[in-house]
């Protein structure tokens, strides 16, 4: 079985080109690289440049992995190159077909994890065509079922963790998946479902954190945790909600950058901006930081490894900060209010920052 996020399911790519202009190291398998190989001996594509030379190889990379596709000085990879009819494409992909590229240019901008419950997949919003339909979705956002997130495979590369146990609910009790299901499901209508209620991004978040901390008193041998799961809707809303330590959130994440990458300190005028910039628009922009939200907190791999079920509404509340603190940043620079535009770049930025600068284990 494959599960989305009801606004993602309809996701197909738009070859906007921002994966192939980010300027990341993407690994060529060795499986497509003799086609790739002999497609650029005989001509049928050519590097951007008019060179032989489309990949990098690298002594010590990791195994099946033959090097990495080769860079231009401006960051885009030699085969993302002008368009007949105006713009850019990917010349692999024009001459070849989709599946005569490398893995991750396949996934991008999916996000999977595999577990005994079947694939789930969310996506980076970094990609402007994942970012927009967070802007465009209407209604409330649910789990659905949908097709094989990468054609042609029935496990997408991501987080397998079909031999592994699962989440953990307190560090000496793990949930079992059934009872996972359930909190997954929980947390994204919590966020951006059945379960909002009226509540901003902000207080969903500190709902979740509180209904975490209630499920932990759970106990294997009676009441089924999914049913506890169910119960925790008819909780009243707790009076002292928590107030998201933002900065300290998004510090974690900007020091979980891998090397080469850096990301800029949280604006020093950061009460002042907010104040002026951000507060006074985010009521414009909350529907769309929830969606953002509920992304997070489907497919996590923070479920798996670092932690369980409350580690994934620290990552959500993660997410929210960095979203607020560029919010802020972004803002400030521009001299305006926040709106639906700029909200939809910070996303971007955000998720430039927790989907692909930050190691995992770092922010673990
Ligand atoms: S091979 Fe094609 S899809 Fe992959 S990064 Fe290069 S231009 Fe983009």
């Amino acid at each position: 079985m494959v599960r989305w996020l009801s606004m993602h399911v309809g996701y197909a790519c738009r070859h906007t080109g921002a994966c192939c202009g980010a300027g990341w190291p993407l690994p060529v398998e060795h499986g497509v690289a003799p086609a790739l190989a002999a497609a650029v001996s005989d001509g049928c594509v050519r590097p951007a440049d008019d060179t032989a030379e489309w990949m990098t190889p690298h002594a010590a990379a990791p195994d099946g992995v033959a090097g990495t596709l080769r860079l231009l000085p401006d960051g885009h990879c030699v085969f993302h190159q002008a368009a007949p009819g105006g713009g850019r494409q990917c010349a692999v992909h024009a001459a070849l077909g989709h599946a005569h590229l490398p893995a991750a240019c396949r996934h991008f901008p999916r996000v999977c994890l595999v577990d005994g419950r079947g694939v789930h997949v969310t996506l980076s919003h970094f990609c402007p065509t994942a970012a927009a339909l967070l802007v465009a979705a209407e209604g409330a956002v649910s789990i659905v079922e949908g097709p094989a997130p990468v054609p042609g495979r029935d496990v997408p590369e991501g987080l397998d963790a079909r031999d592994a146990w699962p989440p953990l609910l307190t560090p000496a009790v793990l949930m079992d998946l059934e009872g996972y299901d359930a909190w997954e499901r929980h947390m994204v209508e919590t966020i951006a479902g059945a379960r909002m209620r009226g509540r901003s991004a902000a207080g969903a978040v500190a709902r979740l954190a509180a209904d975490a901390r209630v499920l932990q008193a759970w106990r294997p041998g009676g009441q089924p945790l999914a049913e506890a799961v169910a119960m925790l809707a008819d909780r009243g809303d707790d009076r002292d909600e928590d107030r998201l330590d933002a900065r300290g959130l998004f510090d974690e994440a900007r020091a979980s950058c891998r090397a080469p990458w850096t990301w800029d300190a949280a604006p020093a005028d950061l009460a002042a901006l907010d104040a002026r910039f951000v507060a006074p628009g985010w009521d414009g922009v909350d529907d769309v930081v929830r969606r953002y939200l509920a992304a997070h907190a489907f497919a996590s791999w923070e479920a798996y490894q670092a932690g369980g079920g409350l580690a994934v509404v620290r990552a959500v509340a993660r997410a929210l900060a960095v979203v607020r603190i560029e919010a802020a940043r972004a803002a400030g620079l521009a001299g305006t209010e926040i709106d639906r535009a700029m909200i939809t770049a910070t996303i971007r930025r955000a998720d430039l920052l927790l989907r692909h600068y930050a190691t995992f284990d770092g922010l673990a």
